[in-house]
């Protein structure tokens, strides 16, 4: 048989090992001399870039070969992976070995492709795909390697810049090298980010202000802490390629947002070289409210510290680090303490009061409990008699010569059952909801709520934390004045302490607060907040 051979190589692939043009020339060579196969032309080799097109000298093959007077030729090749992958190709491949004009030979699969061949396509393709899974890792690596040497960007510019969009960019593209060019808009907001840092500000104040000005991630959102503490950690903006994994800077060719200096300034900062240090009669302070209050104007939250004045006497503040807004005061905590207190107190319960309510709600549940199992009786009887019913009329023979009217008058029936059926089942769900849940937990609310002044006082500093935690989602300052919202159910019972009389209208409250109450046992329980103790403990 006379033989063909085909041999390509693409500049990416060059230093890879086996894949030179004169490796694939040397093992098919071999090959043809081994089974014995005349030439019939030179060895066809291409060496292929980027931007060259090398479907010309591919399709000159195939005409010579289809032109050729031999009966059949073999393509003989290294690897199915060195074929031309465009469809075209591929079809003008598959029609040749189809009609038995040519063979495929691969050394490296060890295959041939013939007109015997079950499904051509199909052959190469997992042929080709078994390959790419085993190499690709490889060969992107290696390419990654000599891009980073180069300082080239391969993905993603970082914030600040913008990768400038090529037409029909495909997604094997996406790790080649990208233009980039510094945003109009986020360019100097990160700029202003840098310069904000090293002149000292702090990471969460310097991000506050860059969103106010307008920065947002590339998607549109807020910038996080971490990302913000991520931008400022790299190099790329004062023009090195800082690669995580092998720990090196490279220098790039692409504008630099930042000097050098600033940079560095701002790392010094990050690792403490020049972080100012608390001045010696002020100490930062653990404070009850840690974590948990904010500036209600700019977010930023409360941290304390104490000062001890010359006299000896020890002071407590709240203050934020933000300098700009003019509503952070440095409060003294016990402004916030006595504020908290009052809101607490505002909750507390009459001790006759609290019996009463207790009384009624226990004779509510007692009652709840009867009508209870009344109504299930009632509702698992009637909603047997609708399924019969419902059954009968599916069952029904319906004569061709029915009339409209009555056809719909049954519909009407059957839709109107299924509703009925339906508010059956949901009333039923509700009453099995455990009344006893209810009870337990109203009474822990009530207690807490009543004893919360008292309970906050003479806790310690973790204790009270867990209370603020337990009544308030929201603490927030403006200025002096605390502004606060209370967890539901505790909302209600400060609401309508003056009223509380409204448990004599028992099932009203029931109504209105249950599912409430029951979310409240669950977040309890998930808060591992040790009621009993709690309570036990004033
Ligand atoms: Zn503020």
């Amino acid at each position: 048989m006379k033989a063909v051979i085909f041999c390509r190589v693409s500049t990416k692939e060059q230093g890879e090992e086996g894949h030179s043009l004169k490796a694939q020339l040397n093992a098919t060579k071999e090959y043809c001399e081994k089974k014995g196969f005349e030439l019939l032309c030179e060895p066809i080799q291409i060496m292929e870039s980027a931007s060259k097109a090398k479907r010309p000298e591919f399709e000159k093959m195939l005409n010579f070969i289809e032109k050729s007077k031999q009966k059949q030729v073999a393509l003989v090749c290294y690897a199915v992976d060195r074929l031309p992958r465009d469809l075209k190709s591929l079809a003008e491949l598959e029609s040749l070995v189809m009609s038995g004009k040519l063979e495929i030979h691969s050394i490296r699969e060890n295959t041939i492709l013939n007109e015997d061949s079950d499904d051509f396509l199909y052959m190469i393709n997992a042929l080709m795909a078994r390959r790419e899974t085993k190499v690709l890792g490889k060969r992107v690596k290696f390419v990654f390697n000599d891009k980073r040497k180069e300082g080239v960007l391969c993905g993603d510019s970082p914030l600040g810049y913008i990768n400038k969009q090529r037409k029909h960019e495909k997604k094997k593209e996406k790790r080649e090298p990208v233009e980039v060019y510094i945003d109009p808009i986020r360019g100097p907001l990160m700029k202003q980010l840098f310069i904000d840092y090293s002149n000292g500000m702090s990471i969460e104040i310097a991000r506050i202000n860059a969103i106010k000005n307008g920065l947002t991630s590339k998607k549109g959102c807020k910038p996080s802490m971490s990302s913000i503490e991520q931008y400022l950690s790299n190099p790329f903006y004062c023009g090195y390629l800082y690669s995580k994994k092998y720990d090196t800077k490279t220098p790039h060719n692409y504008p630099k947002l930042i000097t050098e200096e600033l940079f560095e300034r701002c790392q010094e900062i990050r690792f403490g070289k020049k972080r100012k240090k608390p001045k010696s009669n002020v100490k930062e302070l653990y404070t009850f409210c840690h974590g948990r209050l904010k500036c209600h104007h700019c977010g930023a939250s409360y941290s304390g510290e104490t000062k001890i004045k010359k006299s000896g006497r020890v002071y407590r503040y709240l203050r934020t680090k933000n300098k700009e807004c003019t509503y952070c005061h440095e409060v003294r905590q016990e402004i916030v303490e006595s504020q908290v207190m009052e809101v607490l107190s505002k909750m507390t319960i009459d001790k006759d009061m609290l019996a009463e309510i207790k009384r009624n709600l226990q004779k509510l549940v007692d009652s709840h409990y009867k009508d209870n199992v009344d109504s299930l009786k009632k509702l698992t009887s009637r909603q047997l008699q609708i399924d019969e019913s419902l059954k009968a009329l599916r069952h029904k023979q319906i004569p061709m010569t029915i009339r409209s009217d009555e056809y719909e008058e049954i519909e009407q029936t059957k839709k109107e059952l299924h509703e009925e059926k339906h508010q059956i089942e949901l009333k039923l769900s509700q009453l099995n909801q455990s009344d006893k849940i209810f009870e337990i937990t109203f009474n822990t609310i009530l207690d807490i709520s009543s004893r919360a002044s008292d309970l906050f006082k003479s806790s310690e500093i973790g204790r009270k934390r867990k209370i603020l935690d337990l009544l308030f989602p929201n603490l927030s300052l403006s200025g002096e004045n605390l502004h606060y919202s209370l967890r539901k159910p505790f909302n209600e019972v400060l609401e309508n302490k003056e009223n509380l009389v409204w448990l004599h209208f028992g099932s009203k409250l029931r109504t209105k607060s249950y599912a409430g109450v029951v979310n409240f046992a669950r977040r309890v329980k998930t808060m591992n907040f040790d009621i009993d103790r709690l309570c036990a403990a004033t």
